[in-house]
């Protein structure tokens, strides 16, 4: 009897396992069309200083519009990217586009995600530079954010490519800050200039005294370290209180907006940053 309930219980998983590798083989093979389609695009959230209330930058974020199932997550089809490979050409092309809207903005930086598996490809340096030179953007402007897993495979590669990167001049954040393993040693080793928070240490701020107490050592640990500080996912009022008395840099979440459209960053910068709003219609 257990014996026939194994084997249903097999074959149930296994139908659905097999349906959920159709998918994504279907979504990897759509991504590929996708890509030189059109369908992708970015949206960018802006990361503002927690004094001055000023834009410093924004971070360029992809989003996939699907021409029959609409739009579809990062989290869902950034792993079939780096799964397929697609992200080379994907990221590329994420890089190239961020960096020209940035120019279009002059006077706020920009920030692009890199995943691990661009990372380790071994064209990422040129790939950033070809993006820098194409565009004309000061590499000063360009901040690329890395998640500590890239650090944990090959220590030795991962530091000659972050010596490269920070030789071409671009800024080096290393993002999701908390999530990963052995986060104190990657700090102290490693060329970067930025720790952004993440989410889950931001959200502990309103639930406990220790949850406090975790951002606040984080926060004095970057500034130890003489490295700026970004709070990811800030959704309330107390949340952006607690970060700027402890002096976090800047801050970032739906509290202060949301990842929007181009088109739309020319008004929030106005407002923000009291420059002249001359209108979107130059930013695509
Ligand atoms: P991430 O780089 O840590 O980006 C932050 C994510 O949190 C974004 O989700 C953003 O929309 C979301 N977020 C921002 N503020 C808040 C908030 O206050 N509350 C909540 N609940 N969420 C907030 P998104 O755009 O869905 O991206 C998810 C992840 O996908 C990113 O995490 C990043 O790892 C990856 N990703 C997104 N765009 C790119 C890209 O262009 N290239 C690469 N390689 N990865 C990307
Ligand atoms: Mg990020
Ligand atoms: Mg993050
Ligand atoms: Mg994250």
């Amino acid at each position: 009897r257990s014996k026939q309930n194994g084997r249903g219980t097999y074959s149930f998983f296994g139908a659905a396992m097999n349906d959920r590798i159709a998918m994504h083989r279907a979504l990897i093979h759509e991504m590929r069309h996708g890509i030189t389609a059109g369908e992708f695009f970015l949206e960018y959230q802006p990361r503002f200083d927690t004094r001055a209330g000023t834009v410093r930058s924004v971070e360029a974020l992809v989003r996939w519009s699907h021409p029959e199932r609409g739009r579809i997550a990062p989290g869902d089809f950034i792993p079939l990217a780096e799964r397929s490979g697609l992200i080379v050409p994907l990221g590329r092309w994420i890089l190239e586009t961020a960096c020209r809207m940035a120019v279009l903005l002059p006077q706020i930086g920009i920030s692009v995600n890199v995943s691990p598996v661009q990372f380790r490809d071994d064209m990422l340096v040129e790939t950033v530079e070809a993006a820098l030179r194409q565009t004309g953007l000061a590499p000063g402007r360009l901040e690329l954010e890395i998640t500590e897993g890239v650090l944990l495979e090959d220590a030795e590669r991962a530091r000659a490519t972050l010596d490269r990167l920070k030789q071409l001049g671009v800024k080096l954040a290393i993002d999701d800050f908390g999530t990963g393993y052995s986060s104190m040693s990657y700090l102290c080793d490693y060329p970067f200039d930025v720790i952004k928070i993440d989410r889950k240490f931001i959200s502990g701020i309103d639930g406990s005294e220790n949850g406090k107490a975790v951002v606040q050592a984080i926060l004095s640990l970057g500034k130890a370290l003489g490295l700026s500080t970004t709070a990811e996912g800030v959704e309330t009022d107390s949340q952006l209180a607690a970060l700027a008395a402890d002096h976090c840099h800047e801050v970032q979440g739906f509290l202060l907006s949301r990842p929007v459209p181009p088109e739309r960053l020319p008004q929030i910068l106005a407002k923000a940053n009291g420059l002249p709003n001359r209108g979107g219609e130059t930013l695509s």
